[in-house]
């Protein structure tokens, strides 16, 4: 038994369930429900088995980066992409959260966050978000060893303006603020263009939820090019090469293609908001939600309940067992098909 006093011991993050039964109405992990951009296909199926025998592009300078970089209007030096922005996030902590004074973050938030602290051995403070569940940015401006928190806010949905963002990153320039902004995409304003401004700030998107390619672990972070340079000396410190060639090519296309994105982002939202009517209708409330998801409690029913109800109608959707959000459920915004068979099973599971 003793060696197993010397090893890294961690409790890991639990992602959503990924079930595998066909014909189910998956609403549990977020995911984009139409198909990515046409000439992803087209691309996937140029790919060349032969490439496959070689090394990926350097991290640096992907066809990847270079497309990020025209889309977002900044340079090569100033993106880093990842294994999606789990692994982006994992190496920002990794690089960036090298302090003796605590990180910050909310309460409920992202739950990888204090995997990754407690991982790399980061002290944390955890600001509980108030009644409504809006950050209180008071508790991010004294003083830290770096500040993280996703925008809008997951599991809520609840943005920030970007005014009140710069307020945060401009008093914590001693240390890097990274916002996490996996579903900006879906109505909320990015604070991208303080990077301008702003050298420690570094903002953390995805192509998990508005490009549709969970499946193809994509992510990037976009900041100044000195943190892209930290991140990348760490990066290189690890593992080279960690996205491969098919990802690279696949994900540069998907860029290309802004109609198509524009499209199907718009398409969620519209969702979003004629399904919100349709919970409200039935007892539900949630804050307005910015992002792919609607987070939500019901007037009488205790969600659990719920939770299992669904599943029996072969409908997934996140609960947690967690203080505070035990009340709620978060419900990925799928077709409008598959939301009204959500309706449909929860008329039922209610009695309406
Ligand atoms: N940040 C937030 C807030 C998320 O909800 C997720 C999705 N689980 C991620 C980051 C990571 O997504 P991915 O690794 O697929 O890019």
């Amino acid at each position: 038994m003793k060696w197993e006093d010397n090893v890294r011991k961690v409790v890991p993050y639990v992602p959503g369930e990924q079930p595998q039964k066909k014909g189910i109405i998956k609403l549990n992990t977020n995911e984009c429900p139409y198909p990515p951009a046409p000439m992803v296909e087209k691309r996937m199926k140029e790919i060349a088995y032969e490439d496959l025998r070689l090394y990926p592009e350097f991290p640096e300078q992907t066809s990847l980066t270079a497309e990020l970089a025209k889309y977002y209007h900044v340079k090569e030096n100033q993106i880093f992409v990842g294994v999606g922005s789990d692994d982006v996030l994992a190496m920002a902590f990794l690089t960036f959260f090298n302090s003796d004074k605590p990180i910050v973050f909310p309460d409920i938030t992202y739950s990888f966050y204090d995997v990754w602290a407690d991982l790399y051995r980061i002290p944390y403070e955890i600001k509980p978000l108030d009644e409504n569940f809006c950050i209180r940015k008071e508790d991010y401006m004294g003083e830290n060893g770096g500040v993280i928190f996703p925008n809008p806010n997951a599991p809520t949905g609840i943005l920030m303006d970007v005014n009140t963002i710069e307020e945060i990153v401009k008093a914590n320039q001693d240390v890097v603020v990274i916002i996490d902004e996996a579903y900006i995409d879906f109505g909320g304003v990015s604070c991208l263009p303080l990077i301008e401004k702003y050298d420690n700030l570094l903002v953390v998107q995805t192509f998990s939820k508005s490009r549709a390619m969970a499946g193809s672990r994509i992510g990037y972070a976009i900041g100044n090019e000195k943190l892209i340079r930290y991140l990348n000396d760490a990066k290189y410190s690890v593992n080279s090469y960690t996205m491969n060639r098919p990802a690279l090519a696949i994900g540069a296309e998907s860029v290309k293609d802004d109609a198509y994105f524009k499209e199907i982002c718009g398409k969620i939202m519209a969702t979003r908001e004629r399904v919100g009517e349709e919970l409200k209708a039935l007892g539900f409330r949630f804050p307005k939600s910015y992002s792919n998801f609607i987070f939500a409690t019901h007037e009488s029913v205790p969600a659990k309940e719920i939770f299992e109800k669904l599943k029996e109608h072969d409908i997934y959707v996140r609960h947690w067992n967690k203080e505070r959000i035990s009340n709620y459920l978060r419900i990925t915004i799928g077709t409008d098909e598959q939301m009204d068979a959500l309706i449909a099973a929860l008329k039922e599971i209610l009695g309406k």
